[in-house]
Protein backbone atom coordinates (compact mmCIF):
# COMPACT_ATOMS: atom_id res chain seq x y z
CA UNK A 1 0.00 0.00 0.00
CA UNK A 2 2.70 2.77 0.81
CA UNK A 3 4.47 1.27 -1.79
CA UNK A 4 2.22 2.61 -4.78
CA UNK A 5 1.04 5.65 -2.95
CA UNK A 6 4.45 6.90 -2.28
CA UNK A 7 5.52 5.95 -6.20
CA UNK A 8 2.47 7.07 -7.81
CA UNK A 9 1.76 10.50 -5.37
CA UNK A 10 4.87 11.59 -4.29
CA UNK A 11 6.48 11.41 -7.87
CA UNK A 12 4.59 13.51 -9.72
CA UNK A 13 4.51 16.29 -6.94
CA UNK A 14 7.90 17.86 -7.66
CA UNK A 15 7.49 17.96 -11.35
CA UNK A 16 6.58 21.45 -11.18
CA UNK A 17 8.87 24.72 -10.85
CA UNK A 18 12.28 22.23 -10.66
CA UNK A 19 14.16 22.40 -13.80
CA UNK A 20 18.03 21.54 -12.01
CA UNK A 21 18.27 19.58 -9.01
CA UNK A 22 20.72 20.02 -6.02
CA UNK A 23 21.26 16.03 -6.02
CA UNK A 24 19.49 12.87 -6.56
CA UNK A 25 20.53 9.67 -4.51
CA UNK A 26 19.56 6.65 -6.69
CA UNK A 27 19.62 3.00 -6.10
CA UNK A 28 19.30 3.54 -2.59
CA UNK A 29 16.99 0.95 -0.28
CA UNK A 30 15.06 3.79 1.29
CA UNK A 31 14.13 2.92 5.17
CA UNK A 32 10.65 4.34 6.84
CA UNK A 33 9.81 3.36 9.77
CA UNK A 34 7.26 1.33 8.53
CA UNK A 35 8.54 0.09 5.33
CA UNK A 36 11.74 -0.64 2.90
CA UNK A 37 11.46 0.02 -0.71
CA UNK A 38 14.24 0.24 -3.45
CA UNK A 39 13.91 4.26 -4.46
CA UNK A 40 15.85 7.09 -5.67
CA UNK A 41 15.72 10.76 -3.96
CA UNK A 42 15.39 14.27 -5.35
CA UNK A 43 16.78 16.90 -3.31
CA UNK A 44 16.80 20.53 -4.46
CA UNK A 45 17.31 23.69 -1.86
CA UNK A 46 18.16 21.31 1.16
CA UNK A 47 14.93 19.49 0.87
CA UNK A 48 13.34 16.50 -0.10
CA UNK A 49 11.39 16.98 -3.46
CA UNK A 50 11.01 13.40 -5.21
CA UNK A 51 10.70 10.06 -4.32
CA UNK A 52 10.69 7.05 -6.72
CA UNK A 53 12.75 6.72 -9.27
CA UNK A 54 15.28 8.90 -10.64
CA UNK A 55 14.47 8.46 -14.97
CA UNK A 56 11.42 10.78 -14.68
CA UNK A 57 13.36 13.41 -12.04
CA UNK A 58 14.77 16.33 -13.44
CA UNK A 59 19.00 16.81 -14.14
CA UNK A 60 20.74 16.86 -11.03
CA UNK A 61 23.78 18.87 -10.50
CA UNK A 62 25.54 16.11 -8.65
CA UNK A 63 24.19 12.94 -8.47
CA UNK A 64 25.38 10.31 -5.75
CA UNK A 65 24.58 6.01 -6.48
CA UNK A 66 24.18 4.16 -3.14
CA UNK A 67 24.79 1.15 -4.48
CA UNK A 68 21.93 -0.95 -3.28
CA UNK A 69 22.61 -0.02 0.63
CA UNK A 70 20.44 1.73 3.14
CA UNK A 71 19.19 5.09 2.39
CA UNK A 72 17.99 5.98 6.50
CA UNK A 73 17.15 8.92 8.00
CA UNK A 74 19.51 11.26 9.59
CA UNK A 75 20.30 10.27 12.99
CA UNK A 76 18.75 12.50 15.51
CA UNK A 77 21.19 12.41 19.41
CA UNK A 78 18.03 12.88 21.90
CA UNK A 79 20.67 13.52 24.82
CA UNK A 80 24.45 14.63 24.46
CA UNK A 81 26.68 16.74 26.24
CA UNK A 82 28.77 19.02 24.33
CA UNK A 83 31.38 20.65 26.23
CA UNK A 84 29.82 20.92 29.67
CA UNK A 85 30.95 20.77 33.07
CA UNK A 86 30.67 18.34 35.75
CA UNK A 87 31.98 17.05 38.93
CA UNK A 88 35.09 19.25 38.56
CA UNK A 89 35.93 18.39 35.03
CA UNK A 90 34.90 19.71 31.54
CA UNK A 91 34.02 17.58 28.62
CA UNK A 92 36.69 17.50 25.46
CA UNK A 93 34.26 18.00 22.95
CA UNK A 94 33.25 21.51 21.65
CA UNK A 95 30.25 22.26 19.47
CA UNK A 96 32.16 22.22 16.51
CA UNK A 97 34.30 18.97 17.12
CA UNK A 98 31.68 17.28 18.71
CA UNK A 99 28.90 17.73 15.61
CA UNK A 100 31.72 16.56 13.38
CA UNK A 101 32.16 13.62 15.01
CA UNK A 102 28.02 13.48 15.52
CA UNK A 103 28.25 13.71 11.56
CA UNK A 104 30.74 11.49 10.89
CA UNK A 105 28.64 8.62 13.02
CA UNK A 106 25.54 9.13 11.09
CA UNK A 107 23.37 11.92 13.25
CA UNK A 108 22.67 14.79 11.77
CA UNK A 109 20.78 16.89 14.67
CA UNK A 110 21.29 16.86 18.18
CA UNK A 111 19.79 17.81 21.29
CA UNK A 112 22.00 19.21 23.60
CA UNK A 113 20.92 21.09 27.33
CA UNK A 114 21.26 24.32 28.94
CA UNK A 115 21.39 23.48 32.33
CA UNK A 116 20.51 26.14 34.54
CA UNK A 117 23.34 27.73 36.53
CA UNK A 118 23.34 28.56 40.34
CA UNK A 119 21.27 31.65 40.99
CA UNK A 120 20.69 32.29 37.29
CA UNK A 121 17.23 31.76 35.49
CA UNK A 122 16.99 29.30 33.27
CA UNK A 123 16.27 32.00 30.46
CA UNK A 124 19.90 33.07 30.99
CA UNK A 125 21.60 29.04 30.52
CA UNK A 126 19.88 28.83 27.18
CA UNK A 127 20.42 32.24 26.29
CA UNK A 128 23.99 31.12 26.90
CA UNK A 129 24.33 27.47 25.53
CA UNK A 130 22.95 29.41 22.23
CA UNK A 131 25.77 32.01 22.30
CA UNK A 132 28.11 28.57 22.47
CA UNK A 133 26.85 27.01 19.81
CA UNK A 134 25.36 29.15 17.28
CA UNK A 135 27.98 29.57 14.44
CA UNK A 136 29.93 26.83 15.40
CA UNK A 137 27.88 23.84 15.09
CA UNK A 138 28.44 21.73 11.76
CA UNK A 139 25.16 19.84 12.29
CA UNK A 140 21.24 21.17 13.40
CA UNK A 141 20.32 21.13 16.92
CA UNK A 142 17.99 22.04 19.59
CA UNK A 143 18.44 22.08 23.76
CA UNK A 144 16.17 20.70 26.73
CA UNK A 145 16.05 23.22 29.53
CA UNK A 146 17.56 21.49 32.27
CA UNK A 147 16.02 23.63 35.52
CA UNK A 148 17.98 22.91 38.58
CA UNK A 149 16.01 25.13 40.64
CA UNK A 150 11.87 25.33 41.30
CA UNK A 151 11.62 28.49 42.89
CA UNK A 152 8.98 31.22 41.20
CA UNK A 153 10.78 32.73 39.12
CA UNK A 154 11.95 29.63 37.07
CA UNK A 155 9.02 28.06 36.83
CA UNK A 156 7.30 31.85 35.99
CA UNK A 157 9.86 31.50 32.51
CA UNK A 158 8.47 27.99 31.93
CA UNK A 159 6.39 29.25 28.99
CA UNK A 160 8.31 31.56 27.28
CA UNK A 161 11.28 28.94 27.05
CA UNK A 162 8.01 26.54 25.11
CA UNK A 163 7.41 29.63 23.09
CA UNK A 164 10.68 30.16 22.03
CA UNK A 165 11.01 26.77 20.94
CA UNK A 166 12.35 24.45 23.74
CA UNK A 167 9.66 22.32 24.64
CA UNK A 168 11.25 19.95 26.48
CA UNK A 169 12.54 19.72 30.33
CA UNK A 170 14.98 17.59 31.91
CA UNK A 171 15.06 17.49 35.82
CA UNK A 172 17.49 15.57 38.50
CA UNK A 173 15.71 13.54 41.42
CA UNK A 174 19.79 13.24 42.10
CA UNK A 175 22.93 15.00 42.92
CA UNK A 176 21.29 16.61 46.24
CA UNK A 177 24.84 17.44 47.16
CA UNK A 178 25.76 18.98 43.71
CA UNK A 179 22.59 21.20 44.03
CA UNK A 180 20.95 20.10 41.21
CA UNK A 181 18.19 18.53 42.41
CA UNK A 182 14.27 19.15 41.50
CA UNK A 183 12.88 17.61 45.22
CA UNK A 184 9.72 15.93 44.65
CA UNK A 185 7.58 19.18 45.86
CA UNK A 186 8.82 21.37 43.38
CA UNK A 187 8.56 18.38 40.52
CA UNK A 188 4.66 19.39 40.95
CA UNK A 189 4.15 22.82 40.32
CA UNK A 190 6.62 22.44 37.54
CA UNK A 191 5.24 19.70 35.86
CA UNK A 192 1.81 21.35 35.88
CA UNK A 193 3.36 24.44 34.02
CA UNK A 194 4.98 22.68 31.48
CA UNK A 195 1.73 20.22 30.82
CA UNK A 196 -0.49 23.49 30.84
CA UNK A 197 1.74 24.98 27.86
CA UNK A 198 1.97 22.02 25.94
CA UNK A 199 5.63 21.14 27.02
CA UNK A 200 7.03 17.25 27.59
CA UNK A 201 8.85 16.95 31.51
CA UNK A 202 11.56 14.63 31.95
CA UNK A 203 13.80 12.90 34.70
CA UNK A 204 17.00 11.23 35.28
CA UNK A 205 15.44 8.92 37.47
CA UNK A 206 17.81 7.81 40.61
CA UNK A 207 16.71 7.63 44.28
CA UNK A 208 18.63 10.39 45.94
CA UNK A 209 18.31 8.42 49.58
CA UNK A 210 19.13 5.01 48.90
CA UNK A 211 22.71 6.42 46.74
CA UNK A 212 23.79 8.54 49.65
CA UNK A 213 22.86 5.59 51.97
CA UNK A 214 24.33 3.37 50.19
CA UNK A 215 27.58 5.49 48.65
CA UNK A 216 28.19 6.55 52.79
CA UNK A 217 28.12 2.89 53.53
CA UNK A 218 30.22 1.49 51.35
CA UNK A 219 33.12 4.70 51.40
CA UNK A 220 32.86 3.94 55.90
CA UNK A 221 33.97 0.54 54.81
CA UNK A 222 36.70 1.61 52.74
CA UNK A 223 34.81 -0.26 49.80
CA UNK A 224 36.21 2.59 47.06
CA UNK A 225 36.50 0.91 43.87
CA UNK A 226 34.76 1.11 40.63
CA UNK A 227 32.52 -1.72 41.32
CA UNK A 228 30.95 0.05 44.66
CA UNK A 229 29.56 2.49 41.44
CA UNK A 230 27.21 -0.11 40.27
CA UNK A 231 26.81 -1.65 44.04
CA UNK A 232 25.33 1.56 45.62
CA UNK A 233 23.52 2.52 42.43
CA UNK A 234 21.18 -0.48 42.64
CA UNK A 235 18.20 -1.12 40.26
CA UNK A 236 15.53 -0.45 42.53
CA UNK A 237 17.26 2.45 43.24
CA UNK A 238 16.56 3.70 39.80
CA UNK A 239 13.21 1.89 39.38
CA UNK A 240 11.86 3.61 42.61
CA UNK A 241 12.33 7.04 41.19
CA UNK A 242 10.91 6.01 37.61
CA UNK A 243 7.96 4.81 39.38
CA UNK A 244 7.18 7.77 41.59
CA UNK A 245 7.81 10.15 38.75
CA UNK A 246 5.15 8.28 36.56
CA UNK A 247 3.23 8.20 39.58
CA UNK A 248 3.15 12.21 39.67
CA UNK A 249 2.74 12.45 36.11
CA UNK A 250 0.17 10.15 35.89
CA UNK A 251 -1.40 12.03 38.51
CA UNK A 252 -1.29 14.99 36.46
CA UNK A 253 -1.93 13.63 33.70
CA UNK A 254 1.30 15.09 31.87
CA UNK A 255 2.80 13.49 29.39
CA UNK A 256 6.75 12.03 31.02
CA UNK A 257 9.40 11.11 29.37
CA UNK A 258 12.42 9.24 31.06
CA UNK A 259 16.13 9.40 30.20
CA UNK A 260 18.39 7.23 29.81
CA UNK A 261 16.56 3.89 30.83
CA UNK A 262 18.79 1.45 32.49
CA UNK A 263 17.26 -1.15 34.00
CA UNK A 264 14.64 -4.00 33.04
CA UNK A 265 12.05 -2.85 35.80
CA UNK A 266 11.93 0.40 34.65
CA UNK A 267 11.00 -1.18 31.03
CA UNK A 268 8.17 -2.72 32.53
CA UNK A 269 7.15 0.23 34.51
CA UNK A 270 7.30 2.25 30.77
CA UNK A 271 5.42 -1.22 29.34
CA UNK A 272 2.50 -1.03 31.31
CA UNK A 273 2.00 2.49 31.39
CA UNK A 274 1.58 2.75 27.39
CA UNK A 275 -0.37 -0.25 27.88
CA UNK A 276 -2.84 1.83 29.93
CA UNK A 277 -2.79 4.47 27.35
CA UNK A 278 -0.38 6.89 29.36
CA UNK A 279 1.67 9.13 27.22
CA UNK A 280 5.14 8.01 28.85
CA UNK A 281 8.43 7.70 26.79
CA UNK A 282 11.85 6.63 27.34
CA UNK A 283 15.28 6.51 26.25
CA UNK A 284 18.02 3.99 26.80
CA UNK A 285 21.60 4.58 25.48
CA UNK A 286 24.08 2.68 23.60
CA UNK A 287 26.48 1.82 26.56
CA UNK A 288 23.30 0.03 28.74
CA UNK A 289 22.78 -2.11 25.37
CA UNK A 290 26.12 -3.08 24.91
CA UNK A 291 28.39 -2.60 27.93
CA UNK A 292 27.82 -4.94 31.26
CA UNK A 293 28.58 -3.90 34.87
CA UNK A 294 31.75 -6.37 34.76
CA UNK A 295 33.52 -3.60 33.00
CA UNK A 296 33.50 -1.92 36.78
CA UNK A 297 35.83 -5.25 37.53
CA UNK A 298 38.60 -4.51 35.11
CA UNK A 299 41.97 -1.87 36.10
CA UNK A 300 40.40 0.20 33.93
CA UNK A 301 37.02 0.24 35.53
CA UNK A 302 36.67 3.98 36.94
CA UNK A 303 36.74 5.37 32.90
CA UNK A 304 32.92 3.26 32.57
CA UNK A 305 31.37 5.46 35.37
CA UNK A 306 28.24 6.72 34.12
CA UNK A 307 24.79 7.14 36.07
CA UNK A 308 22.72 5.00 36.60
CA UNK A 309 25.51 2.58 36.11
CA UNK A 310 26.00 0.01 33.64
CA UNK A 311 24.10 -3.30 34.40
CA UNK A 312 23.91 -7.26 34.77
CA UNK A 313 23.19 -8.81 30.83
CA UNK A 314 19.77 -9.55 32.07
CA UNK A 315 18.54 -6.14 31.91
CA UNK A 316 20.74 -5.54 28.46
CA UNK A 317 18.42 -8.07 26.98
CA UNK A 318 15.53 -6.48 28.39
CA UNK A 319 16.36 -3.42 27.25
CA UNK A 320 16.60 -4.67 23.48
CA UNK A 321 13.13 -6.69 23.90
CA UNK A 322 11.68 -2.89 25.26
CA UNK A 323 13.45 -1.77 21.63
CA UNK A 324 11.37 -4.07 19.67
CA UNK A 325 8.11 -4.26 21.17
CA UNK A 326 7.78 -0.92 21.03
CA UNK A 327 8.19 0.17 24.79
CA UNK A 328 11.52 2.32 24.03
CA UNK A 329 10.36 5.02 21.90
CA UNK A 330 14.34 6.12 21.16
CA UNK A 331 18.00 5.76 21.80
CA UNK A 332 20.88 8.52 22.66
CA UNK A 333 24.33 8.16 23.65
CA UNK A 334 24.21 10.43 26.30
CA UNK A 335 27.65 11.62 25.26
CA UNK A 336 29.94 13.11 27.91
CA UNK A 337 33.21 12.89 26.67
CA UNK A 338 35.21 12.71 29.79
CA UNK A 339 39.17 11.98 29.00
CA UNK A 340 41.25 9.38 31.12
CA UNK A 341 43.12 11.73 32.83
CA UNK A 342 39.83 13.47 33.85
CA UNK A 343 38.54 9.65 34.79
CA UNK A 344 41.86 9.65 37.33
CA UNK A 345 40.59 12.09 39.36
CA UNK A 346 38.80 9.22 41.19
CA UNK A 347 41.45 6.72 41.40
CA UNK A 348 41.23 6.88 45.37
CA UNK A 349 37.57 6.70 45.26
CA UNK A 350 34.85 5.95 42.80
CA UNK A 351 32.70 8.92 44.15
CA UNK A 352 35.12 11.34 42.52
CA UNK A 353 35.43 9.89 38.85
CA UNK A 354 33.20 12.70 36.38
CA UNK A 355 30.25 10.64 35.21
CA UNK A 356 29.66 10.11 31.84
CA UNK A 357 31.03 8.34 28.84
CA UNK A 358 31.96 9.22 25.13
CA UNK A 359 30.70 8.02 21.90
CA UNK A 360 27.87 10.19 20.08
CA UNK A 361 29.86 8.66 16.88
CA UNK A 362 29.08 5.60 17.46
CA UNK A 363 25.48 5.65 18.35
CA UNK A 364 24.04 4.64 14.79
CA UNK A 365 26.70 2.28 13.69
CA UNK A 366 26.16 -0.09 16.80
CA UNK A 367 22.45 0.33 16.80
CA UNK A 368 22.91 -1.50 12.97
CA UNK A 369 25.68 -3.46 13.97
CA UNK A 370 24.16 -4.51 17.37
CA UNK A 371 20.69 -4.24 16.77
CA UNK A 372 19.86 -4.90 13.23
CA UNK A 373 22.64 -7.22 12.28
CA UNK A 374 22.33 -9.37 15.32
CA UNK A 375 18.58 -9.77 14.77
CA UNK A 376 17.22 -7.68 17.43
CA UNK A 377 15.64 -5.11 15.64
CA UNK A 378 14.37 -4.41 12.03
CA UNK A 379 16.43 -1.81 9.89
CA UNK A 380 12.55 -0.38 10.33
CA UNK A 381 13.02 0.10 13.78
CA UNK A 382 16.09 1.08 14.10
CA UNK A 383 15.26 4.30 12.06
CA UNK A 384 12.35 4.54 14.63
CA UNK A 385 14.55 5.04 17.70
CA UNK A 386 17.52 6.77 16.16
CA UNK A 387 15.59 9.56 14.06
CA UNK A 388 11.61 9.29 13.80
CA UNK A 389 10.78 9.04 17.20
CA UNK A 390 13.31 11.56 18.25
CA UNK A 391 11.55 14.20 15.88
CA UNK A 392 7.68 13.13 16.83
CA UNK A 393 8.86 13.12 20.89
CA UNK A 394 10.50 16.46 20.49
CA UNK A 395 8.01 18.37 17.88
CA UNK A 396 10.88 18.48 15.14
CA UNK A 397 8.77 16.20 13.05
CA UNK A 398 8.29 16.15 9.98
CA UNK A 399 10.85 18.63 9.10
CA UNK A 400 13.37 16.31 10.84
CA UNK A 401 13.26 12.64 11.01
CA UNK A 402 11.28 12.21 7.96
CA UNK A 403 11.59 10.70 4.66
CA UNK A 404 9.05 12.81 3.47
CA UNK A 405 8.50 15.27 0.33
CA UNK A 406 9.40 18.61 1.96
CA UNK A 407 11.19 17.23 5.16
CA UNK A 408 14.43 18.25 5.30
CA UNK A 409 17.33 16.09 3.09
CA UNK A 410 18.93 14.40 6.27
CA UNK A 411 19.80 11.05 4.93
CA UNK A 412 22.40 9.05 5.86
CA UNK A 413 23.77 6.04 3.36
CA UNK A 414 24.53 2.84 5.33
CA UNK A 415 26.60 0.44 4.35
CA UNK A 416 25.99 -3.41 5.36
CA UNK A 417 28.97 -4.93 4.55
CA UNK A 418 31.43 -3.00 5.73
CA UNK A 419 33.02 -4.52 8.86
CA UNK A 420 35.28 -2.55 11.49
CA UNK A 421 36.58 -2.83 14.67
CA UNK A 422 36.02 0.58 16.61
CA UNK A 423 38.70 2.76 17.43
CA UNK A 424 38.82 6.44 17.93
CA UNK A 425 41.34 7.19 15.40
CA UNK A 426 39.96 9.81 13.30
CA UNK A 427 37.79 11.56 16.30
CA UNK A 428 37.62 15.00 15.66
CA UNK A 429 37.84 16.11 19.10
CA UNK A 430 40.66 14.16 19.80
CA UNK A 431 39.33 11.66 22.75
CA UNK A 432 42.17 9.22 24.27
CA UNK A 433 39.58 6.70 24.84
CA UNK A 434 36.53 4.94 23.62
CA UNK A 435 34.28 2.59 25.98
CA UNK A 436 33.41 0.66 23.02
CA UNK A 437 37.04 0.06 22.29
CA UNK A 438 37.52 -3.48 19.92
CA UNK A 439 33.57 -4.29 19.17
CA UNK A 440 33.27 -5.61 15.49
CA UNK A 441 31.08 -3.16 14.03
CA UNK A 442 29.30 -5.34 10.91
CA UNK A 443 28.02 -2.13 9.09
CA UNK A 444 28.40 1.68 9.14
CA UNK A 445 27.42 4.92 7.48
CA UNK A 446 29.53 5.80 4.55
CA UNK A 447 27.94 9.47 4.11
CA UNK A 448 26.01 11.41 6.19
CA UNK A 449 23.84 14.26 4.08
CA UNK A 450 22.58 17.43 6.19
CA UNK A 451 20.08 19.84 5.01
CA UNK A 452 21.19 18.19 1.18
CA UNK A 453 24.85 18.98 1.31
CA UNK A 454 27.49 15.99 2.00
CA UNK A 455 28.77 16.53 5.05
CA UNK A 456 30.39 13.30 6.09
CA UNK A 457 32.03 10.68 3.79
CA UNK A 458 33.78 7.47 4.72
CA UNK A 459 34.66 8.09 7.95
CA UNK A 460 36.13 11.80 7.55
CA UNK A 461 33.96 15.56 7.97
CA UNK A 462 33.55 17.13 4.82
CA UNK A 463 31.09 20.02 5.52
CA UNK A 464 31.65 23.07 7.45
CA UNK A 465 31.78 24.75 10.36
CA UNK A 466 28.76 27.10 11.29
CA UNK A 467 26.57 25.37 9.03
CA UNK A 468 24.07 23.72 11.62
CA UNK A 469 21.24 25.76 12.99
CA UNK A 470 19.10 25.89 16.23
CA UNK A 471 15.58 24.43 15.26
CA UNK A 472 12.57 25.39 17.09
CA UNK A 473 10.19 22.61 18.66
CA UNK A 474 6.81 21.81 19.11
CA UNK A 475 5.45 18.75 20.42
CA UNK A 476 2.06 17.54 18.79
CA UNK A 477 -1.07 17.30 20.72
CA UNK A 478 -0.85 13.70 20.07
CA UNK A 479 2.08 12.91 21.96
CA UNK A 480 1.33 14.57 24.38
CA UNK A 481 -2.44 12.73 25.17
CA UNK A 482 -1.08 8.89 23.98
CA UNK A 483 1.81 7.14 23.57
CA UNK A 484 2.43 8.02 19.77
CA UNK A 485 6.21 7.34 19.53
ZN1 LIG B 1 22.98 13.11 30.35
Amino acid sequence: MRASLKLIIEFCHFWFGVVFMDLLIKNGKVVWPDVTLEADLAIDAGKIIGIGSGDVFPKADRVVDAGGNFVVPGGIDPHVHMHVGFMGATTLDEFDTGTMAAAIGGTTTVIDFAFQAKGKLPMESIEARRKEADGKVCIDYTLHSNLTEGNDASIAQIPKIIEMGIPSFKFFMVYRKEELMIDDGNLIPIMEEIKKHGGLAGCHTENVSIIEFLQEQAIKKGNKSPIYHALTRPPINEAEALNRALYISKYLDSAFYDYHLSVKEGVELIRQARKEGFPAYCETTTHYLTLEEDMYKRPDGLNFICSPPLRTRDHIEELWRGLADGTISAVASDQAAFTLEHKKMGKDSFNKVPNGLPGMEFRVPLMFSEGVQKGRISVNRMAAVTSTNVAKIFGLYPKKGAIEIGSDADLVILDPKIKKKITIDDCPYKIDWTPFEGIELQGSPVMTISKGKIIAENGKFVGKTGEGEFVKGKISEEILKRPAA
